[in-house]
């Protein structure tokens, strides 16, 4: 990390300027925490990186200094709606800003052209899409001309995780974007994202050829974020009841979403929850965009009070008083987490992220992300997460994203930090491990344990163990990201199938003094009093 001195406010040429602007142009009292900073690094033409949490505030970081300079400024962004809804913010301020997209007609382009050119034009920002940079040699033309002409005063690059293959979002067309640094040197670039680990920023900066870079990083920090993990209840009505519960208890009639795995879940949530009186709606790709428009305004309105959505919905929700976000299932990454929690409570005030973890979840999300290069292990990395129940959530997600926490910072604003200490206790599960020469799927390997299901897969020598179900579950995943067990990946033509195999680690238990261990929950449930109650948990150790 680099740290940047700072001249007082006061002494920079600039800064008489950009304070009218945010009051006059954009209608704002005073800076978030870092956009000063950045905006006076920025406009004193150095190359940064801007990582700062979503709804943090990073576009004013470049649309403030396009209004403070002469010429204008690129922004690549890599979705139109990300830029539809910039641009109408901007048009209600009235700044002069436009986009340029596969679909512009002949005129906008060539109007665009003439103003990138024009000395006296108005247009500050023109945002494209990486693929304008990397396919229109026209449009290049065009650049290398305004910049000749000392027109094209800054490049910035939205959501620049997208460049790295590491970031969660990979974009190939990022790839060819740093022709922009080697054919504009002299215009100071702007990198901004919510979610890069100082591993893709490094990458980023690579692959944007920056030389050398400024890298401002905002606290991942939520203070006012609850973070919960709960067991997902294994019968999908007890589950629906206990989603039921909690929305018509703490959270009556106030604002939340719950984000699912897939379109038919968010479909079957939905019809469910409105059956118990709830008022719910369906958010996901395949709705047409005038329903998904529908379903946006309503909730803004609060017409609505639950989305139940697909990940579709998600970048430029921008809703204040969310009061919770329900995960029905986990999500693909710790990084696609953060995101989608963090639009809960973008107001500050108190609210809750619950997620609901099942075992089965693992595998259908392993089969979804399987042809994604690093998917499996992000999808780990969120298991373990799940899995974990001693440490402050805050401090694992701070580990995640390269930030050093302190737990006690978290004034008990997550299950663990609530939990009551916990008890050890030691348990012998399996006399021996059972050599799987059979391909099995998880659901079989778990009756296979229990001495359930076909004769043939189970194990003549291991007694079934006294373990309920859910704890042979936690169990095996644990197996899983410890690698004594694998997943093996076998395609039909019409689904991924996930198998469990013989991990790399597997020969380690033939060693008898191998002690595996990990936390288990114990067999009291605790009763949901509607508040939080922590849950007790012990340390299990097993012998093989
Ligand atoms: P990000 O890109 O970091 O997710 P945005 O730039 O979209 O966030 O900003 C999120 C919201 O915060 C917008 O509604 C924006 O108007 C608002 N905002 C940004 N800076 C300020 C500020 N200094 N004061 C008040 N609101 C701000
Ligand atoms: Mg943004
Ligand atoms: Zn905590």
């Amino acid at each position: 990390m680099y740290v940047y001195c700072l001249l007082p406010f006061t002494d920079f040429p600039w800064c008489e300027k950009i304070k009218a602007a945010l009051c006059n142009s954009f209608k704002l009292q005073k800076f978030r925490s870092l956009q000063l900073e950045t905006l006076n690094a920025t406009m004193a033409g150095k190359d940064i990186f801007l990582v700062m949490p979503t709804g943090g505030g990073k576009s004013l970081c470049y649309q403030l200094p396009a209004v403070c300079s002469e010429g204008f400024t690129l922004v690549i962004c890599p979705l139109i709606s990300l830029m539809e809804d910039q641009l109408m913010v901007l048009e209600q301020l009235g700044i002069s800003a436009t986009l340029l997209n596969a679909s512009s007609s002949k005129e906008h382009v060539k109007w665009v052209h003439t103003e990138m050119l024009d000395k006296n034009s108005q247009l500050k920002l023109i945002y494209v899409t990486p693929e304008k940079i990397a396919k229109s040699k026209m449009f290049m033309s065009k650049l290398e001309k305004a910049y000749q002409a000392g027109r094209l005063t800054r490049i910035a690059v939205d959501e620049v995780h997208c460049c790295s293959q590491w970031g969660h979002d990979f974009r190939p067309d990022y790839k060819s974007l740093g022709i922009l640094k080697r054919q504009f040197p002299n215009a100071p670039l702007i990198g901004l994202t919510a979610t890069a680990t100082s591993h893709v920023l490094k990458d980023a900066q690579k692959i944007l050829c920056v030389q050398k870079c400024i890298t401002f990083t905002a606290s991942f920090n939520r203070p006012n974020l609850y973070y919960e993990v709960r067991q997902k209840p294994s019968n999908s009505e007890d589950f629906i009841e206990d989603i039921v519960k909690i929305i018509n208890g703490r959270y009556k009639g106030l604002s939340g979403i719950i984000y699912c795995f897939s379109q038919k879940d968010s479909e079957h949530v939905t019809s469910s929850l409105r059956k118990l009186g709830i008022k719910a709606d369906a958010y996901h790709a395949n709705l047409e965009p005038k329903d998904k428009t529908k379903v946006h305004k309503g909730w803004a309105a609060n017409e609505i009070q639950v989305v139940v959505a697909t990940v579709a919905f998600g970048m430029g929700i921008d809703k204040p008083d969310v009061r919770f976000v329900i995960h029905h299932s986990m999500s693909k990454s710790m990084e696609n987490y953060y995101q989608e929690s963090g639009r809960a409570g973008r107001d500050d005030q108190k609210a809750d992220c619950i997620l609901y973890y099942g075992f089965g979840d693992i595998f259908r999300i392993s089969s979804m992300v399987v042809m994604e290069n690093v998917g499996q292990q992000k999808l780990y990395d969120m298991v373990s997460y799940c899995h974990n129940m001693n440490k402050c959530r805050r401090v694992l997600i701070a580990q995640h994203f390269d930030e050093v926490w302190d737990s006690a910072n978290c004034n008990k604003m997550c299950d663990n930090c609530c939990r009551e200490k916990l008890s050890f206790e030691r348990m012998d599960i399996l006399e021996q491990a059972d050599n799987m020469s059979e391909k099995l799927t998880p659901l079989k390997l778990i009756d296979a344990w229990l001495g359930k299901g076909v004769s043939k897969l189970r194990v003549a020598d291991v007694a079934p163990p006294v373990l309920p179900r859910d704890e042979l579950e936690r169990i095996i995943a644990h197996f899983i990201l410890q690698q004594y067990l694998k997943e093996d990946f076998s395609f039909t033509a019409f689904a991924t199938i996930s198998y469990l195999k013989i991990g790399p680690k597997a020969d380690l238990l033939k060693n008898e003094a191998h002690v595996i261990t990990m936390q288990g929950r114990s067999n009291k449930k605790s009763v949901d009093k509607g508040e939080e109650e922590g849950e007790k948990s012990s340390e299990l150790f097993f012998f093989f």
